[in-house]
């Protein structure tokens, strides 16, 4: 997750989205840019950030009169303006299974036991977010 300096207009419809893996945790990345550095006053921004279909959207320069992206042709509604360039989507675990499969290949128990340990640990705290 990276912190944006100024920020930008996006649009949230699943064609304007890409799904990308960054070591192993799922984010959602905004593929289109609509208005990078929107709005005016500082304040502005951040209070209306991270809410999609704000109607203070409607105003930016991003749509046309008829309240539709020039830049994605979604319509405000489906927008929304982010202070930070990904978001996370899910943990993968897919990697930890593979992960005792080779330690069970070494064929040492004590291992598998103390990764089964923190596993389940691992396990524990994905619930808890939940
Ligand atoms: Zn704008
Ligand atoms: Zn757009
Ligand atoms: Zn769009």
């Amino acid at each position: 997750m990276r912190n944006l300096n100024e920020p930008r207009t996006v649009c949230t419809a699943s064609s304007c989205v890409e799904y990308v893996d960054v070591k192993g945790i799922k984010e959602c990345k905004y593929k289109s840019h609509c208005h990078t550095n929107c709005g005016t006053g500082k304040e502005k921004h951040f209070k209306i950030a991270n809410i999609v279909g704000h109607k203070n959207l409607r105003k930016c320069s991003a749509f046309n009169s008829d309240g539709m992206c020039k830049r994605c042709n979604c319509s405000w509604q489906v927008h929304m303006k982010i202070t930070y360039e990904t978001f996370i989507v899910e943990k993968e675990v897919h990697n930890v299974e593979k992960h005792l499969e080779l330690i069970n290949q070494e064929n040492s128990i004590e291992i598998v036991q103390q990764y089964v340990n923190s596993f389940g640990v691992y396990i524990d705290e994905l619930r808890q977010e939940q």
